[in-house]
């Protein structure tokens, strides 16, 4: 969705709101994001501040098995429109006056996910012998000895 800075930054005390839903682009991992909150002038600082709730749908990283999850994240940010020495991290640049929300909360979102996507912490995962789910059953598998090192225990022996 697009948002129109221009009427915000030149009123103060200007606010607008917004509750929307779209699909983030080239994250597969995620279905749909909706998102409700506002942007406001506040004595001539605008901030937009947005509750974001997303649904992961994703393969497990580690067994492969659906991962369906519902996240919700805060999302707070002061927008300016040149950036000055002093400016830090929280503050962030407009590119345009007619101001692409999306690709804001798509960044936000990225940063939020965590680097593997797990159908639980503790996921066993696939053995990569016999390509048993871990979590369902022990395989028996054993680990394949390096055949170096077979040979220094031959002659330690
Ligand atoms: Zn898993
Ligand atoms: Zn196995």
């Amino acid at each position: 969705m697009f948002i129109e800075l221009e009427p915000i930054f030149n009123n103060e005390g200007s606010c607008k709101e917004f509750e929307y839903e779209f699909v983030p682009e080239d994250c597969a991992e995620i279905a749909v994001a909706r998102v409700k909150g506002s942007v406001k002038n506040q004595t001539g600082i605008v901030s937009l501040t947005a509750e974001v709730s997303f649904l992961i749908d994703a393969l497990c990283d580690r067994c492969a098995a659906p991962v369906k999850e519902e996240n919700t994240i805060d999302i707070s940010h002061i927008l300016v429109s040149q950036l000055n020495d002093s400016d830090n991290d929280n503050f962030f640049l407009i590119d345009s006056m007619h101001f692409n929300l999306d690709e804001l909360i798509r960044e936000d979102i990225l940063l939020s996910l965590p680097t593997k996507i797990l159908c639980r912490d503790d996921c066993k995962g696939l053995c990569p012998y016999c390509g048993a789910n871990l979590n369902e059953k022990q395989c028996g598998c054993k680990k394949p000895v390096d055949p170096r090192l077979e040979a220094l225990k031959k002659f330690l022996d």
